[in-house]
């Protein structure tokens, strides 16, 4: 029997960590996951990861060949194979490389989850064929993985493509990064809450969310809420839509994509984000630019897109080394 080209997609989340065997095609085979422990060390981690992956592996390892391993995770250097000052994950300074080293002693490479997902866009999603867009994830935060001439942008240090602290407001919202007004303090999911609840407070509007305690509303509450015709939670997506478009005006300005391409939290409101956004980016852009750039919804199967993003990392550099020889 042939053996299956898989690469290893392992996405460390601050909830679960994935993982799973990626073809070339995106179809993902062994797929599994677990807890990811709060002040847990990283040793131990990877500990726990590799014995259940191995133990699942072991038994079907005949069918395939694992060519690589990528890695997807908060904070990381794509450089040095580390991550570094994590607050999501409470590690200062782990050397990831040398540690999966001691378990499969193959090509690894690692990027921040937002990097990771705008190559799964690239390899297997909506962005196949573009060379030069922008990927991203509006969950509990602004994620933005940016692809420029076929490649991530990686920067001087490893860090390019923080869209999502770049401040759109004065004086505005305290933002996790000790700054104020940062975009991702508006377009998230919290972003979207605390936009409802500022409206709310200047409005006479009568509103099906008004019950609602702040610790018990959700994003997704006020999507449905909007979609039932609530014209807060609808002025809500609008506001949130408007800071974006402007916000991506200045983005499109520095970097020329052909697409931006949202996903995740706030991105499954669908037309309610899409529609403002698209709306308040062309009325704030650069003749140059107006009519040219797509906003689209990300194109990958829900459920294991980190795995595919962080296989994505790998499958990436394996086809660099072999156009290069
Ligand atoms: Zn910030």
């Amino acid at each position: 029997m042939a053996h299956k080209k898989v690469t290893l997609g392992i996405e460390i989340g601050g909830t679960n960590t994935s993982f799973g065997l990626v073809d070339i095609l995106g179809n993902c085979f062994v797929e599994s996951r677990i807890p990811t422990r709060l002040n847990e060390s990283p040793e131990s981690l990877f500990e726990r990861l590799f014995k259940k992956f191995n133990k699942i592996y072991k038994e079907k390892s005949s069918e395939y060949e694992l060519l690589g391993i990528g890695i997807g995770a908060p904070s990381a250097n794509y450089y040095k194979g580390t991550v570094e000052y994590s607050s999501n994950l409470n590690w200062v300074y782990v050397n990831i490389k040398d540690m999966v080293k001691k378990y499969y002693d193959l090509p690894i490479v690692i990027a921040n989850d937002a990097n990771a997902a705008a190559l799964g866009e690239m390899k297997f999603g909506v962005a196949k064929k573009m060379k030069n867009f922008i990927q991203l994830t509006l969950s509990r935060g602004f994620g933005s993985g940016i692809v420029v001439d076929g490649n991530i942008l990686y920067g001087s240090d490893g860090f390019a493509g923080e869209i999502g602290h770049t401040i759109v407001e004065k004086n505005g919202r305290s933002c996790g990064c000790g700054r104020k007004g940062c975009l991702e303090t508006y377009v998230s999911t919290g972003g979207l809450i605390r936009t409802y609840y500022e409206l709310l407070s200047k409005s006479n509007e009568i509103s099906v969310l008004k019950e609602f305690r702040p610790s018990e509303l959700t994003s997704d509450l006020i999507l449905k809420a909007a979609i039932h015709g609530d014209k807060l939670a609808l002025a809500t997506f609008e506001n949130t839509g408007q800071i974006l478009g402007e916000a991506l005006a200045n983005v499109v300005a520095y970097l020329n994509p052909e697409a931006i391409i949202l996903s995740e939290g706030i991105a499954v409101a669908g037309d309610l984000l899409l529609v403002p956004t698209k709306k308040h980016m062309e009325k704030n852009m650069l003749n140059l630019f107006q009519g040219k750039v797509e906003i689209l919804l990300s194109g990958l199967v829900k459920g294991n897109v980190a795995i595919l993003g962080a296989s994505a990392l790998s499958w990436h550099e394996i086809q660099k080394k072999k156009n290069i020889s």
